[in-house]
């Protein structure tokens, strides 16, 4: 396993929408491989996801996964999670706000607004069906991955372009009221 490259925001590969991939790709030494060199990088990255595409793979890949994550500790956990071709649908109209970094634009976050609960239609690794919902801040995190493989990142879903703010200043400015309202949904979801 290696650890891959992550492009950064300006890089014409995260506006590429990203390929399908066959069942019969998926089931290859080349992409299996690929798929643990994802999930390495993302790990070693401390992200929370990362789509194929931030690792110069424009294919419909990514991984998702929290524990304890220094990035996001008022994350809750989630386990290791590869979706495969992604469909996500908003469930209902409610949205949250939710404040995002993302490993592909350095020193930046900003308020996004999200839907609550989503439903995930996907494969796993192994090109088995999935279909579950997601709800409270974690249905924020798989949204913004299955957006990288759209070609979106999250700064162009910003409505309020006065929540950006560097990490530092995030914390210093931002970071305690947004952990009160990331713990309310906690609260209402569970992880
Ligand atoms: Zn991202």
């Amino acid at each position: 396993m290696s650890i891959l490259k992550i492009a950064t925001i300006g890089n014409p590969v995260l506006r590429e929408v990203a390929r399908p991939l066959s069942r019969e790709e998926l089931a290859s030494p080349r992409w299996q491989r690929f798929i643990d060199d994802l999930i390495e990088t993302m790990m070693d990255a401390n992200g929370a996801g990362l789509a194929a595409n931030q690792v110069y793979q424009p294919v419909r890949v990514c991984a998702l996964h929290v524990k304890d994550n220094p990035r996001y500790p008022y994350k809750p956990n989630i386990p290791l999670t590869i979706l495969v071709n992604p469909e996500i649908e908003p469930v209902g109209d409610e949205t949250f706000m939710n404040y995002e970094g993302c490993l592909s634009v350095p020193n930046l976050r900003a308020q996004v607004p999200r839907a609550v609960h989503v439903r995930v239609r996907a494969w796993d690794r192994q090109g088995e069906d999935l279909a579950f919902d997601v709800k409270g801040l974690t249905a924020g995190t798989y949204q913004h991955e299955v957006d990288h493989l759209l070609g979106k990142v999250f700064l162009d879903r910003v409505v309020d372009t006065t929540t950006i703010a560097t990490w530092a200043d995030f914390e210093r400015h931002h970071q305690a009221a947004f952990v009160e309202r990331a713990r309310a949904l906690v609260a209402r979801f569970g992880g």
